[in-house]
């Protein structure tokens, strides 16, 4: 049962109340009461293998028991205290979170999204350098903030307003739709976790992009110095596009050449997601000098952080840095918890071995239908393409890429949506989701591709 406004009266005052631009997935909205793990149930109690994890957010499960009892605990104790006066569950977490980060990344600046924690480490990268001018990919999303829109290089998500100043967006090393590589690099499916097929070091395509990006600091930024270099390994938003191996190792050195930071947008990628690593960039080899991250760390409770060295930190002490609800007693709670489960539950080997088993199954999709063009991903951070066919390429029309994703719907499985075409199905569970999940959804998935082939 449920204490809320019916479904006729939620869509009256979405309509009356609610920002009118807001994203409403379905053309029937579900209208979610409760989630356990990797389910939710809507108002009617039908369940759903939630696929999509309220945006990449739920990392552990939804309302996971440990998690609950952890914020349960400290909502009776103490909820803020604005960082004036020390509270021990700060310094526990930021302990926490350091143990679980490489090398010299020690200072840990607590927000309360992904997009305050961007903000920030842009903030503090034009500090540390002296230097304005940046660099992001085309492609990625960093959020929504006016100062982010210039780093966020999706139309979609651009207003007709001036966007943060002083981003150039490179392009995007995307190995299947770029207009490098593509046939070269991608002629068939990549081996689940490889960005492309090419040995390590030999992707030409690959070494094109990374050109273009010193040409970006050549040809556009005063003296050719740039402040920083922000990149997701894998794009979410984008359609879960995977650079390919070596695109950052290499990125990054031309970056410092020009006397650049590094920053590693983990939102998405972090946290366990790709099963190999923990951190996405540990998966390519390179030591961001600033790491973001959000979403899956507070397991959907809104908590957000940067991560950077005492050297960079310490130019923001020029001037006062407060964030009201930062670090709160009951989000540092809610994320120590987080860690921890991620430990006891081996949540990461839970993403690499299932990712991979979804990964696989969904190429067998991809070898029956032509529709199914790409699939391609790490662990549990999965995308899956849908084109008029394979040979073009040409990204299916919205109408049938809508038909196909409400069709899974309408069987209990519920996918994300994304790319600059909107063709892409995203796939970034809960990461305890099981094999019988997996099972289901791709069952799901092939009844609704063989009605949309007329099978
Ligand atoms: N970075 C990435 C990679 C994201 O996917 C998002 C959100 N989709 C953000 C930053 C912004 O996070 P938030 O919505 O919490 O501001």
């Amino acid at each position: 049962p449920h204490d809320g406004p019916d479904f006729d009266r939620a869509m009256a005052v979405r309509k009356a109340n609610l920002p009118p631009g807001i994203l409403t997935f379905y053309r029937e909205p579900v209208y979610i009461n409760q989630g356990y793990m990797q389910y939710l149930w809507d108002t009617a109690g039908k369940r759903y293998i939630d696929l999509f994890a309220g945006i990449v957010t739920v990392s552990v499960g939804h309302c996971h028991p440990k998690v609950v009892a952890a914020a349960e605990k400290q909502l009776h104790k103490l909820w803020h205290t604005t960082n004036i006066y020390l509270h021990p569950k700060i310094h526990e977490y930021a302990e926490h979170l350091v143990s679980k980060m490489p090398g010299n990344l020690k200072v840990v600046y607590i927000t309360n999204s992904g997009s305050e924690a961007n903000d920030l480490a842009i903030l503090m990268a034009r500090m540390y350098t002296g230097v304005y001018d940046c660099i992001s990919l085309r492609n990625g999303y960093h959020g929504a903030s006016p100062y982010l829109m210039g780093v966020t290089a999706l139309s979609t998500w651009r207003y007709n307003s001036p966007t943060g100043f002083g981003f150039q967006n490179a392009m995007n090393p995307d190995p299947y739709r770029g207009p490098w590589g593509g046939k070269h690099c991608r002629d068939s499916p990549a081996q689940p976790g490889r960005a492309c097929d090419c040995a390590e070091g030999e992707c030409q395509a690959c070494d094109m992009y990374v050109d273009q990006l010193e040409d970006v600091m050549r040809y556009s930024m005063p003296k050719g110095r740039v402040g920083a270099f922000i990149a997701e390994v894998i794009q979410g938003v984008g359609g879960a596009v995977q650079l390919p191996d070596g695109y950052l190792k290499k990125a990054y050195e031309k970056i410092r050449a020009h006397g650049g930071v590094c920053i590693s947008d983990e939102v998405q990628t972090g946290f366990g997601r790709l099963g190999s690593h923990y951190w996405g960039f540990e998966s390519q080899d390179v030591m961001p000098d600033i790491v973001t991250m959000a979403k899956g760390m507070g397991n959907g409770y809104p908590m957000g952080a940067v991560v950077t060295t005492p050297e960079i930190a310490a130019t923001l002490s020029s001037a006062l840095h407060f964030n009201t609800f930062g670090g709160n007693p009951v989000a540092c709670a809610v994320g120590s918890a987080v860690l921890d489960v991620i430990d006891e539950e081996k949540t990461q080997a839970l993403s690499a071995n299932i990712g991979t088993y979804f990964i696989e199954e969904l190429q067998k999709l991809r070898s029956e239908f032509e529709v199914v063009g790409d699939v391609r991903g790490k662990g549990l951070m999965i995308g899956v393409e849908l084109v008029k066919d394979k040979e073009s390429r040409t990204p299916l029309a919205a109408e049938e890429v809508t038909s196909i994703w409400e069709d899974t719907k309408n069987m209990g499985v519920l996918i994300g949506k994304g790319g600059l075409f909107g063709n892409c199905l995203r796939i970034k569970p809960p990461m305890c989701i099981s094999k019988e999940d997996v099972d289901y959804s791709i069952a799901a998935m092939r009844i609704a591709l063989q009605k949309h082939a007329g099978k």
